[in-house]
């Protein structure tokens, strides 16, 4: 194909949000334009079967397209729809749930509309950014651009809690003022490497996490008073110690420089203990509506044995046992099993029980009764073990949480001979992105 298409109608938006163009019978992959727009756009380069251009001239405007907040929104790459319309955002999410159900899954249930935000800006509870030092000795923070490690530097990110900014911009003074200086890849040199900052929605309680490459830099006690005196918000703050040469944030080592050392939040009237490497749900508002919405489907009456696979630190299990006789939860990863056993402690839930194994593994070798399965595997979805096993077990009702609506319409595909589909709702976690999390309530099919 030549360099340079002119002319090309966007048709679509890809799954991952990129403007999806006809040419011929050629698709051409292409960030920063949406449907009915046109452009002349430079072919970059070809990879499994279609190509990926870059605009150079866009024309026909879409009437969605709106000034976004954030100026490097097109370069970060976390925020592929803040130039569309809030509007038309979630119509496009919901537009994705529903190709991917009836293609992939031939689901004629109505998909409702997707459940969207009041305020669909500043919503992130957990930021985190890379600091580095310029040419000049001038402290950067903000974010890489996409695919790189070049930081690109930024006032306040759009989607992130209102805290974080003030914050940051205040450790970038007084890392300058005091000279403490900041980590570089190349030399594997210096001390301060990222800042991540946690918030509370519900209490006033904030944490700040410093990623150096050393315990005890030098200056620290002088920094850290500074810091507290200029923001008393910070309720916490703790140190991170990572001295490899990874893209992975956090190491292994820590310790609570000030303050308790973690934070709480409560989801449903529930309250969670949140500390530096703790997995949460970064949209506290809509993780209730997720949860809520997911747990409605259930007519529970406390006589409902709860399967919680792939329950992570078992938020939806916890809430669901307030209503059911048992919750059976079942996660991989041992640190979040491990806070899910501490948030049950907690929150005094004594009618749940937490496994640390394969979801596949657990539920193959588990003999009792499971009225109820609520599922939430992550982006690839679950796996034949464990959908065969649950048509084996004839469980009458399934409440799946997805976060990819492509895997969940393929793991409907495979309950298709014995679950219909009774209820789809996609809800918007992420918005400003191209995420789409969507909850499906199947049941059991009457056997002929
Ligand atoms: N339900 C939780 C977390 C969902 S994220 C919440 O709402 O917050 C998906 C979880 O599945 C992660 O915690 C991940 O560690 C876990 N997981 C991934 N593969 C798994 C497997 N094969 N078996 C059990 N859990 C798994």
């Amino acid at each position: 194909m030549q360099k340079i298409i002119t002319n090309c109608l966007c048709v679509d938006i890809s799954s991952e949000g990129k403007g999806v163009i006809k040419n011929g019978k050629d698709i051409i992959f292409c960030d920063g334009i949406f449907p009915n727009e046109k452009a002349d756009v430079e072919i970059l380069y070809h990879r499994a079967g279609v190509y990926f251009g870059k605009v150079k001239k866009l024309y026909n405007l879409s009437r969605d397209r709106i000034q976004p907040r954030c100026k490097i929104c097109t370069s970060c790459g976390g925020c592929q729809y803040q130039q569309l319309d809030y509007k038309a955002q979630l119509k496009y999410k919901t537009k994705r749930v529903k190709e991917a159900l009836t293609r992939i899954a031939h689901v004629k249930q109505e998909v409702l509309p997707c459940l969207g935000m009041g305020n669909p800006y500043n919503y992130r509870n957990k930021i985190q950014v890379p600091f580095n030092k310029d040419r000049n000795g001038k402290v950067k923070f903000g974010f890489y651009k996409e695919n790189s490690h070049i930081i690109m530097p930024i006032k306040e990110c759009a989607i992130e809690d209102k805290r974080a900014a003030p914050i940051l911009w205040d450790i970038k003074l007084l890392l300058e003022e005091m000279n403490i200086p900041c980590y570089n890849e190349d030399s594997s040199k210096g001390i301060l490497r990222y800042v991540l900052i946690r918030t509370s929605y519900h209490y006033d309680e904030l944490m700040v996490v410093l990623v150096t490459t050393q315990m005890n830099f030098p200056g620290q006690r002088n920094f850290i008073n500074e810091l507290v005196n200029r923001h008393p918000e910070i309720t916490t703050i703790v140190e991170n110690v990572n001295s490899r040469h990874t893209n992975v944030i956090l190491g292994n080592q820590e310790k609570v420089l000030y303050g308790p050392g973690h934070i709480k939040d409560d989801i449903l009237g529930l309250s969670f203990e949140i500390s530096a490497a703790s997995f949460f749900q970064v949209n506290p508002v809509q993780v209730e509506k997720l949860y809520a919405s997911a747990l409605n489907l259930i007519d529970f009456n406390k006589k409902e044995v709860v399967l919680d696979a792939y329950s992570g630190v078992g938020t939806i299990g916890l809430i669901a046992a307030r209503n059911a006789k048992k919750v059976i939860s079942v996660e991989i990863n041992k640190s979040a099993h491990k806070n899910a056993i501490e948030n049950a402690k907690r929150n005094n839930v004594d009618n749940i029980e937490f496994h640390c194994a394969d979801a596949g593994e657990f539920i193959s070798k588990y003999d009792g009764d499971i009225d109820v399965l609520i599922m939430d595997p992550p982006r690839s979805g679950s796996d034949e073990t464990f959908l065969s096993t649950v048509m084996n077990k004839r469980i009458k009702k399934i409440v799946y949480v997805s976060c990819n609506p492509e895997t969940l319409a393929r793991d409907i595909q495979y309950l298709s001979s014995m679950y219909e589909v009774n209820y789809v709702q996609p809800v918007d976690m992420f918005p400003m992105t191209a995420h789409v999390e969507t909850i499906v309530g199947l049941y059991l099919k009457d056997k002929k």
